[in-house]
């Protein structure tokens, strides 16, 4: 396997990491398995260096993914902002990982991230992420948008710091938190998952103890009866199709979620559904929030979805798998989606 991080950032990430005592890692609102596998990971690496660390979350973790190692001492940013705060002024290196701009990890962290670059207290950051334009808010920047995961830049990461140390060993927690977000950023390997490389790296994560079945078993055969039947709702009464455009579209008020008592993380996957039929390569999959209608997109192949949750739903994200924010009612962001639709799908 070839290195894919640029030499000169492996070494500059590495003297920060070497001159820091007490780290901080941030990671993304709405934490998926890529995010907690990606902070989790660089946690579990940080402690086997005799550093001492904390994962900051901006808001709570899904129920399938508080088995990881360590997600149960993860604080969580939006329960006790002060806190938050305290371990970053007390930190002397940020990691962020899994986002590449201060507004994707919420107000509080972002707004601490935007002016630590500026601050006269500033405290060096390292950024590990694989989304496209990483904003200029780490003094480290490891960004590789066709990389399909952070937690394989973390991996990467490790293994080029380590390559001459033959007495260090990835553990079996290190190892998990790193195959979960893997496994979770490609649905298991459906998707962005063509690259050889991804499953030497495999290979030797199994080999540091991981369990690939429970990982999966874990995370996603373990919902509660509403998310299912959420699932069945919407493909059976929700889901409109545009055969003409290769579209489909779901949109889900507040008062149908709560039919069906959701919960954080039941709508993981749904957007992706659509696309099992022939010849849909979009989906849009839209829920009402408490303040925002929470908007994904999907596509498949060579079908850029980013720049219609850019250009209309304050959002970007990934060629295939992007998203954004719609701040009014859900009619009317359904009413942009089918205003717009067939300038971007087709
Ligand atoms: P998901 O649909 O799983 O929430 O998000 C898929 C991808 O879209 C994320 O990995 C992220 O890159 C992007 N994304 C989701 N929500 C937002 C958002 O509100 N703003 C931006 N800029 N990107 C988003
Ligand atoms: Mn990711």
């Amino acid at each position: 396997m070839q290195n894919l991080i640029d030499n000169q950032l492996v070494n500059a990430a590495g003297q920060l990491i070497a001159n820091a005592h007490r780290v901080a890692v941030i990671t993304h609102l709405s934490p998926d398995g890529d995010a907690m596998g990606s902070s989790l990971g660089m946690k579990h690496f940080l402690l086997s260096q005799g550093k001492e660390v904390e994962v900051v979350v901006p808001n709570d973790f899904p129920n399938f993914l508080s088995w990881l190692p360590g997600a149960k001492e993860d604080k969580v940013c939006d329960k006790d902002a002060e806190q938050a705060l305290q371990i970053l002024n007390n930190a002397d290196l940020v990691i962020v990982t899994d986002f590449q701009e201060p507004k994707r990890c919420g107000e509080v962290l972002g707004d601490w991230l935007a002016q630590n670059t500026q601050s006269t207290t500033h405290r060096p950051v390292i950024m590990i992420d694989h989304h496209l334009y990483p904003s200029d808010m780490a003094d480290v920047t490891i960004s590789y948008p066709d990389c399909a995961s952070a937690s394989e830049l973390v991996y990467r990461l490790i293994r080029q710091l380590k390559v001459n140390d033959a007495t260090w060993q990835m553990n079996r927690e290190l190892a998990t938190c790193i195959y979960t977000g893997m496994m979770t950023d490609t649905g298991n390997f459906q998707y962005n998952s063509n690259h050889p490389d991804m499953y030497e790296i495999v290979a030797e994560l199994m080999r540091a103890g991981v369990n690939k079945d429970d990982c999966y078993d874990k995370v996603f055969n373990q919902f509660h009866t509403g998310r299912l039947r959420l699932v069945g709702y919407c493909l059976y009464r929700k889901m409109r199709t545009f055969p003409k455009n290769h579209v489909a579209l779901i949109a889900l008020s507040a008062e149908e979620l709560k039919q069906f008592n959701f919960q954080s993380g039941d709508a993981e996957g749904i957007v992706n559904m659509p696309m099992q039929i022939g010849k849909i390569y979009y989906s849009c999959f839209m829920r009402e929030d408490t303040d925002k209608i929470k908007i994904s997109f999907r596509s498949q192949g060579d079908r850029p979805v980013n720049t219609f949750a850019h250009d209309f739903f304050n959002g970007g994200g990934h060629k295939n798998a992007a998203g954004g924010e719609f701040y009014g009612s859900l009619q009317d962001a359904v009413k942009t989606f089918m205003e717009h639709y067939e300038e971007y799908c087709h």
